[in-house]
């Protein structure tokens, strides 16, 4: 049955090609198949947009409650914001309807709301923020003022090695939380971060489970495979500790940053190119195949971060031809196709 953009089928619980998708190639779907003035289904995700001028991607939850079953709330709350982190009854007290998760603030507000629009969604569903790391692509200096940009009581989350940067930075007028393991947002979604060695400060990736998924898997006997997605962005390297994190997520997002080839040739300077490939810059497209193929995501796969300088999505779907994942590439212009995430019988 298609659902938004996307077809289950329930007995495997895939998540296929896309016939709406403007410019999806088989089970290759580049960035243009968001269907605008629908809901996505739950849960879902999009990017709204990928690359050095500015990442920030979608995750739909919709009116999920935390069921306050799963004891790993263990962030610290920088106390900033004003919520315990894992604490429902806080929630209960703010606008439940906000099932709206934003994975960093790369784009200005204003481009944020317009693009947020383009799938059908309003910023003023945002609940909750995770940031990766702070570097502008990630961070817009627009979210950064005396004058918060997100809705009131929207919870922001940077990692902790960040929090000073944060504060000096003011980011949501300095409200936000810092963590350094796993933390709930209000609306139920876990988020299991790992911190990757991404240029000076690191960078966070995270697995996102739902509440319905941790209560599915427990009344099935089932461990953590097929559920959630995994965000991996900025990456340096793909770890054995980032793949074991990450490994038989639902969806893998992750970054697929440049082509060696291009890169070498590229007019760049031979410092910037060496920070980029050397291991602590980004993913080329043959190590971020070399990853999947370790994490076995269960039902997609979205690339992100791809180098417009340095790379080429024809190029990228090329190499993954005749995968068993169907693939959703991102751009910097729009938003990709909703992805659905989990089994279909949960
Ligand atoms: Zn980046």
């Amino acid at each position: 049955m298609p659902l938004f953009g996307v077809e289950a089928d329930a007995g495997a619980g895939v998540a296929r090609g896309v016939r709406s998708a403007g410019a999806s190639v088989g089970s290759v779907g580049l960035a243009g198949g968001a269907m605008s003035g629908v809901r996505p289904p739950l849960p879902g995700m999009c990017v709204l947009a990928s690359g050095s001028s500015g990442n920030c991607s979608a995750v739909w939850v919709g009116d999920e409650r935390d069921d306050g079953s799963s004891g790993a709330s263990s962030g610290d709350a920088a106390g900033f914001g004003g919520t315990r982190l894992g604490d429902s009854r806080v929630g209960d007290s703010l606008d439940a309807r906000r099932g709206l998760v934003l994975i960093d603030l790369g784009l200005s507000p204003r481009r944020t709301r317009t693009r947020l629009e383009s799938i059908g969604l309003a910023l003023e569903l945002t609940g909750s923020v995770l940031i990766t790391h702070l570097d502008s692509d990630h961070c817009h200096p627009g979210w950064c003022s005396e004058r918060p940009k997100l809705p009131a009581g929207c919870e922001v989350f940077v990692p902790r090695r960040s929090r000073d940067r944060a504060k000096a930075m003011n980011l949501n007028a300095g409200r936000f939380h810092s963590f350094d393991g796993p933390f709930r947002t209000r609306i139920g979604l876990e988020a299991s971060p790992i911190l990757m060695g991404h240029d000076h400060h690191g960078c966070a990736a995270f697995r996102l489970t739902t509440a319905r998924e941790r209560a599915w898997a427990r009344a099935n006997g089932r461990g953590s495979a097929g559920t959630g997605i995994g965000y991996a962005t900025d990456l340096g390297r793909a770890t054995p500790a980032l793949i074991a994190h990450l490994r038989e997520v639902s969806v893998l997002a992750i970054e697929s940053n440049y082509c060696p080839t291009l890169q070498l040739a590229s007019d760049r300077s031979e410092a910037l190119k060496r920070r980029i490939m050397g291991g602590r810059g980004h993913l080329s497209n043959e190590e971020c195949l070399e990853a999947i193929r370790a994490i076995q995501p269960r039902d997609h796969v979205v690339l992100l971060h791809l180098s417009q300088e340095c790379n080429c999505p024809h190029l990228v779907a090329s190499l993954h031809e005749g995968a068993d994942y169907p693939l959703t590439i991102s751009s910097q212009e729009e938003a990709t196709r909703w992805v659905r995430w989990g089994r279909a019988e949960m």
